[in-house]
């Protein structure tokens, strides 16, 4: 269960104003949340003592959120404190973060729940970016973007038509046609090819390597940063991946880039692979390591570099717990 936070103000103490207030509040609530109404458990309404003449409970009922149970309370009169406000707290069955909403003169009360968290994990395969990431996202309530999906789920719909990776034109027609979106289902990432869940398909040795590939195009970067931009404006999020900190959020406050030895790194992969039952002997899953290392750090567009102001952490002798902890505690310093 989660509660999403909210205010406004109304102009006069009127019904109408009220009236107006409750609804604008509770429609971008449910709008910017893509809440839906069978999600949601009850509404708590409160408003300062100076709003006499209408319930806010009774405006949200007229609005249409009248499914569950609504109820509004009158709030003590503090001196000094904003006039004419209406605070909302709505309890919903989702794990998925959610966005608090302040309106109106409401929007000075809480600047520090209006703020959109992002933080940057860049780094090399291996380094134990997505699991760290994971932890962090879930540690904080905030969702976690893996950026790598979407190149993955790019190059998978190369294999399926059989395209030429170095073909530009080629690419750039299945880039065209292509619908990559991305949902949470209990918190987890789903990545969705042309509205189809493949998740687990895009994560073959052959995908991991193609996506290198067609990473390095420029039209292909364009489409996919602009979709995390847009992801990273909406909801707090820790977002993996190569440029993030240099080219997709060059102004986030939270940058970290992780690296490690080239055969840990390997190591790593090969136990994830092994637990996920792809067959590949350790010494490919070096070279596979290293020959997407040089694409990555090579390219022509946003290579895979670190930030100048990245903090660079080489988990190469870190456990996981040890690399969490860090970034956590760096963050956490700030918030
Ligand atoms: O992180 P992951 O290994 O899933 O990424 C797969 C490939 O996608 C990388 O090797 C890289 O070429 C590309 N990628 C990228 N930029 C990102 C994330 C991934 O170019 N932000």
């Amino acid at each position: 269960m989660k509660a999403i936070r909210g205010a406004t103000t109304v102009a006069k103490d009127c019904p109408e104003d009220i009236r107006d207030s409750v609804r604008e509040l509770l429609d971008a609530i449910f709008s910017e949340n893509s809440l839906r109404l069978d999600e949601v458990v009850c509404i708590m309404l409160s408003s300062t003592a100076d709003i006499t003449s209408f319930y806010p409970a009774k405006a949200a009922r007229e609005a249409g959120y009248a499914r569950f149970p609504l109820y509004s309370s009158t709030e003590p009169s503090i001196e000094g404190s904003l006039s004419r406000c209406i605070r909302v707290m709505i309890l919903v069955e989702r794990s998925k973060a959610v966005k608090h909403i302040y309106l109106r003169e409401a929007k000075m009360l809480r600047k520090d729940l209006t703020k959109t968290l992002n933080i940057a994990i860049d780094g090399p395969a291996g380094s134990g970016k997505s699991t760290v990431s994971r932890i962090i996202a879930e540690r904080l309530g905030i969702l976690y973007l893996d950026t790598g999906a979407m190149y993955r789920a790019i190059a998978l719909k190369c294999v399926r038509e059989n395209a030429d990776y170095a073909d530009k034109d080629v690419i750039k027609n299945i880039v065209d046609r292509i619908d990559i979106k991305v949902d949470y289902c209990n918190g987890a990432q789903v990545t969705l090819l042309d509205g189809e869940d493949v998740s687990a398909e895009i994560r073959t040795p052959q995908v991991s390597l193609l996506a290198s590939y067609v990473s390095a195009y420029s039209f292909v970067r364009t489409k996919m940063v602009e979709l995390q931009r847009d992801i990273a404006a909406k909801f707090s999020c820790v977002l993996d991946g190569r440029d993030i900190g240099t080219n997709v959020l060059p102004d986030c406050e939270f940058k970290f880039f992780l690296t490690a030895d080239n055969k840990v790194r390997a190591k790593r992969r090969h136990a994830e692979n092994v637990a996920k039952g792809i067959d590949q002997p350790f010494d490919e899953v070096l070279k596979e390591i290293e020959e997407r290392d040089f694409h990555d750090r090579n390219r022509a567009v946003a290579p895979l570099k670190q930030a100048s102001d990245a903090q660079v952490v080489d988990t190469s002798d870190m456990t996981i717990d040890e690399v969490v902890s860090l970034i956590l505690t760096k963050v956490e310093e700030k918030i």
